[in-house]
């Protein structure tokens, strides 16, 4: 799918071939549930392929609830911190991650199912570069993973179950308000877009930046392993997003999506494939990919937020892919430097 030079029909410059293994249609365009010009009806239409029949988030939604009701303790049980429930928490959340990020790096990466098919960079990792802990890029993303993301995605849903269970977060029940316990899963990823372009931008303040951000930006291409590399400090600000559950009546279980959500799909977004197929040329897969922050990942000063909630396009900050946006963001990039 790779495309060469000018598309003379919208007046914009495609990469070269060798740019990027394989991207979507090029110029990215604004595919949002906020992009009013469309009308509401595409609205609803974008909203209800961001989920069914079959999708990433639909996915989490199962595993949150399988949590709930199997891998967690009672709200009788978290009333007080005890080692032993949180220690079940921990090695649950630990599962989950060796099992999805595990599982996608060997599928993709160790076995190398689908080949390059639908792979956004298909650069290899650093196996020996002093710019990563251990000098190697892969275990320097399990190293961050587990060791800060891990244990920060546990302390949070530690603390708000145990919130939850002394009254310092109102609790919602399904029987009293069925319908907006279904919004809620309709609105907190929505929400977690908004909150996270904003945690974004503070991050790539230059201090920010050098101290905490840079982390995650070792990754230049990315594997699964990838998507939670990130420094604690960023771990902290990028989870904080499940504080609005203390003002807003929620249920566990929503609390335990919104972290599953930020956490897991943070792996499989970083995947470096666009989808997950049955195998080369397969039609047959779950999409996965997020080729918006992959740009990101090359370019920097651009793509914050995600495609959902379109705050690069409003604040000036949008690569959609072209050779002029990555102009620009250079550009961007140059100027911020010289500050
Ligand atoms: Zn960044
Ligand atoms: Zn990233």
């Amino acid at each position: 799918m790779a495309q060469e030079t000018a598309d003379a029909a919208s007046g914009v410059t495609l990469p070269r071939k060798s740019t990027w293994n394989w991207h979507p249609e090029l110029p990215l365009q604004d595919h949002s549930v906020f992009n009013l010009k469309r009308g509401p009806v595409a609205a609803l239409k974008v909203l209800w392929g961001s989920w069914l029949p079959i999708s990433d988030r639909l996915i989490v939604v199962a595993v949150s609830f399988l949590t709930w009701f199997y891998l967690s303790p009672s709200l009788e049980t978290a009333q007080a911190f005890a080692w032993d429930w949180v220690a079940a928490v921990y090695f649950r959340n630990l599962a989950l991650m060796l099992l999805l990020a595990g599982g996608m790096h060997l599928y993709l990466y160790t076995f190398k199912r689908q080949g390059n098919y639908l792979r956004y960079d298909a650069r290899p990792f650093h196996k020996k570069s002093a710019l990563f802990t251990f000098n190697s890029q892969f275990r320097d993303n399990v190293f961050w993973s587990v060791a800060s993301g891990v244990t920060v995605w546990t302390a949070y849903e530690v603390i708000g179950l145990w919130a939850y269970a002394n009254g310092f977060m109102p609790v919602m029940e399904f029987a009293s308000s069925p319908v907006w316990f279904v919004l809620w899963f309709v609105f907190l990823p929505v929400y977690g877009v908004f909150h996270f372009y904003w945690i974004h931008r503070l991050l790539h303040w230059g201090p920010l930046y050098t101290h905490v951000h840079a982390l995650h930006h070792r990754n230049v291409n990315v594997g699964p392993w990838s998507g939670m590399s990130m420094h604690p400090v960023e771990h902290i600000g990028y989870l904080s997003s499940v504080l609005i559950h203390l003002v807003l009546a929620s249920h566990p279980v929503h609390f335990i999506f919104q972290l599953q959500q930020k956490v897991l799909l943070a792996v499989s977004s970083h995947a470096g494939y666009d989808a997950v197929t049955a195998g080369e040329g397969s039609d047959k897969g779950l999409k996965v990919g997020d080729f918006f922050h992959q740009l990101h990942h090359r370019y920097f000063e651009c793509n914050y937020g995600e495609p959902e909630v379109p705050c690069d396009k409003w604040f000036g900050t949008f690569h959609d892919g072209t050779e002029e946006a990555t102009a620009q963001t250079r550009a961007r990039l140059k100027e911020m430097r010289r500050k």
